[in-house]
């Protein structure tokens, strides 16, 4: 199955798509609320699931991961410490001899291994679950791992128990041809059964052909891979083995053979676990651990989604697809709901400067200067300020009193150029902002010193006098222009 992806992250898999706009969207373009099927940004529709078997890496695409999965610490533990005992039993004197057991002729080491045996199957099933449950990496090593609910190997043996009682049935009933058939269709679906215990933790489920079947027909081609591996393991597992029987003392042997086997079979756990992780939306069971995309590439620097936040990242898709007006009208609304997201205001700004909507521009450019004043973000006002004056020559904050602010400030950054824009024709824009008189003063003051015209600056202080004159700046405006005075007729 190819895997389809991000319309707008062409390296990200989808994990919605939108039938009547027919884009397919990635997790970080669309934000789920609650259980229900999340809206397509662009047209409002209800989008379709593409199943998480999208997200979720093909398993065939991660061997070297299944391969590494036994030799991280926890494993490996469990398999040299098994190993290790296996080595102690078979030292034992006399431990290679047959013994009658019930119907049974088994070696005398099989009864001494078997609680071990039993353990390892227990930590294998529990790889097997974790993997299921989105544990990518193994998860450390608890003495539940090894013991809690003992009970699932048991159903696993009678499972198996039950497997070869079918086949003794069947030759009984149609003779060995009819025997080989069923021992190919049980050999089939062991790895399903297997996942269906892990799953329900109910021998009746695993032993029912419908349960088992179901799974396999879910999950699809993907399980023939699976059966394929399984095969090809076993056949590394017996070349290895073969590889050190004769060279190292049979007990060293034994050692050597239950390592392998049981590396190979953490592989297979390993693997069985993960189909069910990646199917887990068509098995309709639940994850632990949140789908994530791709996990290796999220971790480099160049990550190719943008951390924002689902309002704009749904604006973003409307601008991509030329629908501005429409993402206009959401930036307003996020603004109107949460007039503290700057992030939104700097877009809407961004975003009318584009659409050159000229009205619309000066309206967010003043509310947004406003906001930023009023939280005391002088320095934030001044740069938005200038970035609308680039755009707008004509463009002013919407109150007296900010202008004067920004004013102050840009003079005492030294930017007299834009203080003096800013402040500009105040007193006509404001005819009744009483504070006309201490403005002017400073742009006065700037002409005297930044601009050496004197005689400008005598004209402005000189209006002041005559307008506002019995405003309470009158005396400092007066000795000001005695100091000018002064100083041009020297
Ligand atoms: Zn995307
Ligand atoms: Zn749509």
């Amino acid at each position: 199955m190819a895997v389809v992806t991000c319309k707008y992250h062409p390296q990200i898999p989808a994990r919605w798509r939108c039938e009547s706009c027919q884009i397919n969207y990635c997790p970080s373009c669309i934000t789920v609320n609650g259980q229900r099927a999340p809206d397509c940004p662009i047209c409002k529709s209800e989008l379709t699931s593409l199943g998480s078997a999208n997200l979720i890496k093909p398993f065939w695409t991660r061997l070297r991961e299944f391969f590494l999965y036994p030799l991280h610490p926890a494993p490996l533990m469990v398999m040299f410490g098994l190993s290790v005992i296996a080595f102690l039993i078979a030292q034992i004197p006399g431990w290679f001899i047959q013994t009658d057991f019930l119907l049974w002729r088994v070696h005398r080491y099989d009864l001494f291994s078997l609680p071990f045996v039993f353990v390892y199957l227990k930590y294998a099933q529990s790889v097997l679950e974790d993997t299921a449950h989105g544990h990518l990496k193994p998860t450390p090593l608890s003495s539940e791992k090894l013991t809690e609910n003992g009970m699932i190997i048991v159903k696993m043996m009678l499972l198996f128990f039950a497997f070869s009682l079918i086949q003794f049935a069947t030759l009984d009933l149609f003779g060995q041809f009819g025997k080989h058939i069923v021992q190919i269709i049980l050999v089939f679906a062991t790895p399903a059964a297997i996942m269906v215990l892990a799953m329900e933790d109910k021998l009746a489920s695993a032993i029912n052909p419908a349960t088992v079947g179901s799974l396999m027909l879910r999950i699809g081609a993907p399980y023939l891979l699976l059966f394929a591996l399984i095969y090809f393991l076993i056949q590394a597992k017996n070349f290895m083995i073969g590889m050190v029987s004769g060279v190292f003392s049979p007990a060293l042997t034994i050692a050597f053979f239950e390592f392998f086997s049981m590396y190979f079979y953490l592989i297979v756990a390993n693997m069985m676990g993960y189909l069910l992780y990646q199917h887990h939306e068509e098995l309709g069971f639940s994850i632990d651990v949140e789908v994530e995309v791709y996990p290796e590439k999220k971790k480099t620097k160049t990550s190719p989604v943008q951390e924002v936040s689902p309002e704009l990242r749904a604006v973003e898709i409307l601008i991509h697809e030329g629908k501005t007006e429409e993402a206009v009208r959401q930036l307003q609304g996020v603004i109107r709901n949460s007039p503290t997201d700057l992030e939104a205001r700097e877009r809407l700004l961004k975003l009318l400067r584009l659409t050159g909507d000229m009205a619309a521009f000066r309206e967010q450019g003043q509310s947004y200067i406003s906001y930023l004043i009023s939280d005391n973000k002088y320095a934030q006002a001044a740069k938005v300020y200038q970035g609308c004056i680039e755009f707008d020559k004509t463009f002013k904050p919407e109150k007296a009193g900010e202008r004067v602010e920004l004013g102050k400030l840009f003079r005492h950054n030294g930017q007299p150029k834009l203080a003096m824009a800013i402040l500009n024709n105040l007193h006509k824009d404001f005819p009744n902002y009483d504070n006309v008189p201490q403005a002017y003063l400073m742009v006065a003051q700037m002409l005297c010193e930044q601009f050496n015209e004197d005689a400008r600056a005598k004209q402005v202080l000189k209006f002041v006098l005559e307008n506002y004159p019995s405003h309470p700046m009158t005396e400092a405006v007066r000795d000001y222009l005695k100091i000018v005075e002064d100083v041009s007729n020297r």
